[in-house]
């Protein structure tokens, strides 16, 4: 069985070792280089992504992990997790570092504070059967992508909030997927399966 890890410096780490548990993988958190070393995938679960660069930092794990994704390693990142993972933020902080494993533009807490926590039923690329309930926390949206990257799914539309429909908030390139939403909260392993299933086949 492929061992995927979970970033484990700060954010919904247990919710995403859960989900993968139900994905014939063996999950593990990550919070050491020695541990980084020994996964074939990777979650960057949600959280705060100004305080999980900082860590990164921290722990020495910022370099070793951007190696990684380089050398082609395997990612999935939710909300906090799109964002470290995407080329480019907006409205984040001058000193937070990105991973840059996807080439795109995020924007932070891009859904404002009307719409700070919403749900919604997204069609996702990738995902048979019925929509995928999305849950946003705070969530960043992606302002654009570059060539190489997937759009996997937009916003329907928010009530309340006009600006919101049409937003990219799900992306894949190559073997790293991400989305602004939380799939780890709603005990539908469809988006988590379609991770494990991206690690088996690198
Ligand atoms: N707003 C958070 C950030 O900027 C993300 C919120 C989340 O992960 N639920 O990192």
């Amino acid at each position: 069985q492929p061992v995927v890890g979970v970033l484990a410096l700060q954010g919904d780490v247990r919710e995403h070792l859960v989900a993968l548990a139900e994905c014939d993988v063996l999950a593990r958190p990550v919070r050491r280089v020695e541990e980084l070393a020994q996964v074939h995938g990777l979650v960057i679960p949600g959280g705060e992504s100004t305080t999980m660069s900082r860590l990164l930092t921290n722990f020495e794990l910022l370099e070793p992990l951007r190696l990684r994704l380089k050398e082609g390693l395997p990612a999935f990142g939710s909300c906090a997790g799109m964002i470290m993972l995407a080329s480019t933020v907006l409205d984040g902080r001058p000193d937070q570092h990105q991973l840059g494993a996807v080439d795109m533009v995020v924007r932070r807490n891009a859904f404002g504070r009307q719409v700070d926590s919403f749900e919604a039923d997204l069609d996702v690329t990738g995902i048979e059967g019925d929509p995928v309930r999305a849950v946003f926390i705070r969530a960043p949206w992606v302002e654009s992508v570059g060539d190489e990257v997937e759009v996997l799914a937009t916003v329907p539309d928010v009530p309340d909030s006009g600006a919101a429909a049409g937003r990219i908030v799900a992306v894949r390139q190559g073997r790293v997927l991400a989305t602004a939403f939380h799939p780890e909260l709603t005990g539908d392993g469809r988006v988590h399966r379609l991770f494990a299933d991206t690690v088996r086949a690198a």
